[in-house]
């Protein structure tokens, strides 16, 4: 099977055939730049990775944008109230964004450009919006005016008898009751000045409205009609509705072939979670909460497919936990195994077949979970085929593939098992005042913990030493 893509343009799954021959443009909505990621946030970004990895695993080569929106206006706000400029407002969160993403091991993407960085272009996209009728002045702002596009709605499958042409909304955010023509440009208040978030431009001096700067974007660095767009689901309409009306009618030719919506995070008690709400989590509090990036970047991507909402809980953080740790702690028994002389055929059809679901899963409109489920019972099989010595060299070699072929999407496998070191120091620490407390069987009992997972312990004058050792067989 080839790779299929559920698009919302034409609301079916369809095959997944691009532009040009083997490479795939792919523009994605990125932060807006205003306060760190939420989790909600990092669902959409991760959905964006897994969707890159799969192409590259069906061999294609990516060329991924990502934005970065350093001016709308919550950061004009926030800029304001603490009395600096947007662009060093923003400084810290763009950092920290970029660290989210290493920490949950995100692909980098090829460019990440920032709205700030590209007036020009969207200057220059306007002006010709203006010039063949498109948009229209007002008191300093520009307007795009939705009557003049006939296929507005066409994304999110509106209802024009709902429009009101001739309506105006300014701001970058609204809802789905303003079917309204909505800002391209807005005339530079004196505030403005001093945030460093005005421009010149030959319709007047001002700053560009929110949807503008990815239709310029997008066109600087992929051309005027691309393969893959991506975003939230709350992004569809107006963002993306807006972004096609101001690419397709400036560029006369279509933006995106196949468009993609990842469904929402929620929180734990069921509601969206959401910056302007105010209830929301980083990543931050959930690693100083004592959670692992690696389980919380399993649980984004691997506990529900990214069409579907998913509620972030404690147990399901905690549940992902385990399944990464039953997964690394597969791959370090496959690794140090010795193979044995005996080989289950069997269990190398069953291989075989697993890696074979894996693939379709994936190529089903990216079925990332039902794929690791697929996974997960033959983990279960492979480890009993371990346990009586059934697995050899041939055996062991297709486990190996089958784990890299896993990783490519799952990256929880390879590398240091992160916060190892502190849980062996800590569980040291524990026997040391087991042992004081002449507890010997608790101290006996966790040097036994620590052997199955592979560190073993040296007591010497220093104190105790831990080093990992191969696993013996059979465990
Ligand atoms: P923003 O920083 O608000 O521009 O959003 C960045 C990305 O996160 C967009 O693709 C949004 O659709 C997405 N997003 C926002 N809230 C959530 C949420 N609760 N769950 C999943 N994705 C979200
Ligand atoms: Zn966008």
């Amino acid at each position: 099977m080839t790779l299929e893509l559920h698009n919302t343009l034409t609301g079916s799954k369809d095959p997944f055939e691009p532009l040009q021959d083997g490479h795939v443009g792919m523009y994605t909505c990125g932060p807006t730049v205003w306060n760190y990621a939420h989790v909600g946030n990092l669902r959409a970004f991760l959905f964006y990775d897994l969707l890159r990895r799969q192409l590259q695993a069906d061999g294609y080569r990516v060329t991924h944008v990502m934005n970065l929106t350093d001016i709308d206006d919550r950061i004009l706000d926030q800029a304001m109230h603490a009395g600096t400029t947007i662009v060093e407002y923003v400084k810290p969160y763009v950092e920290a964004f970029f660290e989210d993403m290493r920490s949950l091991r995100a692909l980098p993407a090829d460019h990440y450009p920032k709205a700030t960085e590209h007036i020009p272009d969207m200057v220059a996209m306007i002006g010709t919006l203006l010039e063949r009728g498109f948009a229209y002045e007002a008191d300093g702002d520009v307007y795009f005016r939705i009557e003049s596009f006939p296929r507005y709605g066409m994304l999110s499958h509106l209802d024009r008898s709902g429009l009101r042409p001739g309506m105006r909304v300014a701001t970058d955010k609204y809802d789905k009751e303003s079917v309204s023509d909505f800002a391209l440009w807005k005339k530079a208040h004196p505030d403005d000045e001093k945030l460093g978030a005005a421009w010149d431009a030959p319709f007047g001096r001002g700053r560009p409205g929110w949807h503008i700067e990815c239709s310029a974007m997008a066109k600087r660095y992929l051309g005027d009609t691309f393969d893959i767009h991506g975003g939230g689901v709350d992004l569809m309409f107006p963002h993306h509705e807006n972004e096609i009306a101001q690419s397709e009618a400036a560029n006369g030719k279509p933006l995106a072939r196949v468009w993609l919506h990842s469904e929402h995070l929620a929180e734990a008690g069921g509601e969206k979670m959401s910056k302007s709400a105010g209830g929301f989590t980083t990543l931050r509090d959930l690693v100083a909460a004592g959670h692992d990036p690696l389980a919380v970047r399993f649980f984004l991507i691997a506990n529900a497919h990214y069409r579907s909402r998913l509620r972030l809980t404690s147990e399901a953080l905690h549940a992902s936990a385990e399944q990464v740790r039953r997964l690394r702690d597969f791959a370090a028994r496959v690794r140090r195994m010795d193979p044995g002389t005996q080989e289950d055929q069997e269990l190398i059809g069953r291989i075989a077949k697993v890696r074979a679901a894996y693939k379709e899963a994936l190529d089903d409109d990216l079925n990332l979970p039902q794929g690791v489920g697929q996974v997960f019972e033959l983990v279960r099989e492979a480890n009993a085929a371990m346990d009586d010595s059934r697995v050899g060299e041939h055996g062991r070699r297709a486990l190996a593939e089958l784990i890299e072929e896993v990783d490519r999407h799952l990256d929880v496998m390879g590398g240091e098992e992160p916060g190892l070191a502190e849980e062996v120091e800590r569980l040291i620490a524990e026997r040391e005042a087991a042992r004081s407390a002449k507890d010997f069987i608790r101290a006996d009992l966790i040097r036994e913990e620590l052997k199955q997972r592979g560190i073993a312990l040296e007591d010497s004058r220093d104190g105790v030493r831990w080093r990992r050792v191969t696993r013996e067989r059979g465990m």
